[in-house]
């Protein structure tokens, strides 16, 4: 039905971001100036300030002392931006769609993404994969990553983040099959509680003709696990 050699697999553009410098002080600034990221004007930094003071003092820290002073409003900015995507709606993404005469796979790996585990409030990180059969809409490549970069982008859990992305792309592209695959490492399994760093965990999600159909779901899978 379709076949490997037509598929289109390209890595999401490098943002912004991405490009700059590592930066100590002042970091979160280029984030809000970018308007291709999600806001959330919602949060409320000085409660925030006041719950990491109350944590700190809480574990037996001062948080007067010189070292800790600006932590609090650090920690407030960092959380605003991680959770920047908890108001936002990620679908506005995959509004704009191209109509092309291409019935083949569309295959986006290895889009990046850090993400905040809901039960420990610590990072997840890894890779997203994202895999459509189009029904005559396509949408711009970039836009599936950013697609995962606002999902990710909320208190979350790796199947809520995979399965999240799998039906926006269904039903935003009406695609005839949709495959999310994503694999990340949790800090709350490699720095606290079992502690098995390298530990990886795989989720996926199958949409349309790549659940249904065993042959076709091979296909993609081979496509997204393929060394290249
Ligand atoms: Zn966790």
């Amino acid at each position: 039905m379709f076949s490997v050699p037509n598929t289109t697999t390209q890595r999401p553009e490098t943002t912004a971001s991405e490009n700059s410098p590592p930066q100590a002080e002042g970091d979160d600034q280029a984030f809000f100036a970018d308007p291709n990221q999600p806001t959330n004007d919602d949060v409320d930094l000085p409660r925030i300030e006041e719950a990491v003071r109350a944590i700190l003092a809480a574990v037996g820290e001062d948080p007067d002392r010189e070292g800790l002073l600006e932590t609090p409003a650090r920690v407030a900015r960092m959380y605003a931006e991680m959770f920047a995507g908890l108001k936002s709606d990620p679908a506005r993404h995959l509004s704009k769609v191209f109509t092309e005469d291409y019935d083949e796979i569309v295959l986006v790996r290895d889009i990046s993404f850090c993400s905040m585990c809901e039960h420990h409030l610590l990072p997840f990180t890894g890779k997203a994969h994202i895999a459509y059969l189009p029904s005559g809409k396509v949408v711009g490549l970039s836009k599936l990553a950013r697609v995962v970069e606002e999902v990710a982008r909320r208190p979350q859990v790796q199947e809520r983040l995979t399965h999240t992305v799998a039906d926006l792309v269904e039903n935003r592209l009406s695609a005839r099959g949709v495959a999310v695959v994503v694999e990340s490492t949790h800090s709350c399994m490699t720095m606290r509680g079992v502690r098995k760093p390298g530990s990886l965990c795989l989720t996926s999600a199958m949409r349309g003709i790549f659940r249904d159909d065993p042959k076709s779901r091979s296909e993609v899978l081979g496509l997204i696990n393929r060394q290249s």
